[in-house]
């Protein structure tokens, strides 16, 4: 399978995912991030039927900047998970790297090596790509189809410097934000948004002589998320410190997770801000399609460049120059 001009069927593709084969697995993942018209006319197919084989789950999002320990933290705790607590676990690591810079951010280091090894644990790098909506389909198509091969434990891994935590805060039911000790909130590139989206806030690296430094900033950040008015699922967040090296209080990170899905189970919130973010997903989707429609029209791409330089001319404000291009699209 695989070959270009003769792709499996969904029915091919959805009997192997639900036998749990990773390897087509990993193959269908590809089809959802796959631009080409065929291979999304299939993933979409696809996605339909594994939809109802999903969401029995713990979906966590986990933030922070790069070298905060995130890939140490999902190590140490997916290890746990994924080995002492024999669920099987799924990581999808979005990973930023623009068409800008070319690099790769989540790249080229070895990362989770002993998580790679585990037979419950199923790791994927994805790639953050051009758009946002972008991001949120492909991300959550892939959760759904880790779902329907029986993966219970999901991580989303982005970095926490760009727009992607507000898509995947949107497609998780827990938003974990990883923060170090003695560094300013500006210094870690943290805007206040993500501090608001965050069910809790980890201070990793708490070892050696950085333990005291991260117990004090602990308090902080609970003092400062008091500040911040509840959720209307009455989760009040909460703070934490860890050591993804040494291990400490990783368990107590992954039972503040299972307090919330319990609390959220019972008061039924959990269903309710499923459905909410289906219903955000739909918003995300029709901006995504309306966008690209726009950028890829003809008469638009022909037209951009000069508008552009009259903008930057000043001969025409931007107000204007959007009214008149949306206004041309639409005719
Ligand atoms: P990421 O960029 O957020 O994925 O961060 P990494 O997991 O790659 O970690 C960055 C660096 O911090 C590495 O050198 C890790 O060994 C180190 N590190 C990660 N977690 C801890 C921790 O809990 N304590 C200490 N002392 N170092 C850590």
């Amino acid at each position: 399978m695989g070959q270009p001009n003769s792709l499996p069927s969904a029915d091919v593709y959805f009997e192997a995912i639900r036998n749990g084969d990773r390897t087509i697995l990993s193959r269908a993942i590809t089809l959802v991030e796959s631009n080409r018209s065929d291979h999304q006319e299939i993933a979409r197919e696809l996605i339909e039927k594994c939809l109802s084989f999903s969401g029995n789950s713990i979906r966590l999002g986990i933030t922070g900047v790069p070298g905060v320990g995130k890939s140490t933290f999902i190590e140490a705790l997916g290890t746990h998970i994924a080995e002492e607590q024999n669920e099987k676990l799924a990581v999808l690591a979005i990973d930023p790297s623009s068409s800008k810079t070319k690099g790769s951010i989540l790249g080229d280091k070895t990362r989770m090596e002993q998580l790679t090894k585990s037979n419950n644990a199923f790791i994927r790098p994805s790639p953050a790509g051009d758009s946002l909506g972008g991001v949120t389909r492909r991300t959550y198509e892939s959760i759904i189809l880790c779902e329907a091969a029986g993966f219970n434990r999901i991580f989303v891994e982005t970095v926490g410097v760009g727009q992607s935590e507000t898509a995947v805060y949107h497609m998780v039911d827990f938003f974990l934000l990883l923060m170090l000790a003695g560094a300013g909130d500006e210094l870690q590139g943290i805007k206040k948004g993500i501090m608001e989206m965050a069910d809790a806030v980890v201070i990793n690296k708490a070892d050696g002589e950085n333990k005291e430094a991260a117990r004090k900033a602990e308090l902080e950040y609970r003092r400062a998320l008091h500040l911040f008015p509840l959720g209307e699922d009455g989760w009040t967040p909460r703070t934490a410190t860890c050591s993804a090296l040494t291990k400490e209080g990783i368990e107590g990170v992954w039972q503040i997770v299972l307090e919330h899905h319990e609390e959220l189970q019972e008061t039924g919130w959990l269903e309710k801000k499923r459905q909410q973010q289906t219903v955000h997903r739909l918003h995300e989707r029709i901006s995504d399609i309306l966008r690209s429609g726009f950028y890829n029209d003809a008469e638009i791409k022909k037209a951009l460049p000069e508008i552009e330089t009259r903008v930057l001319n000043g001969e025409l404000t931007s107000y204007s120059a959007a009214d008149e291009l949306i206004r041309s699209y639409l005719a």
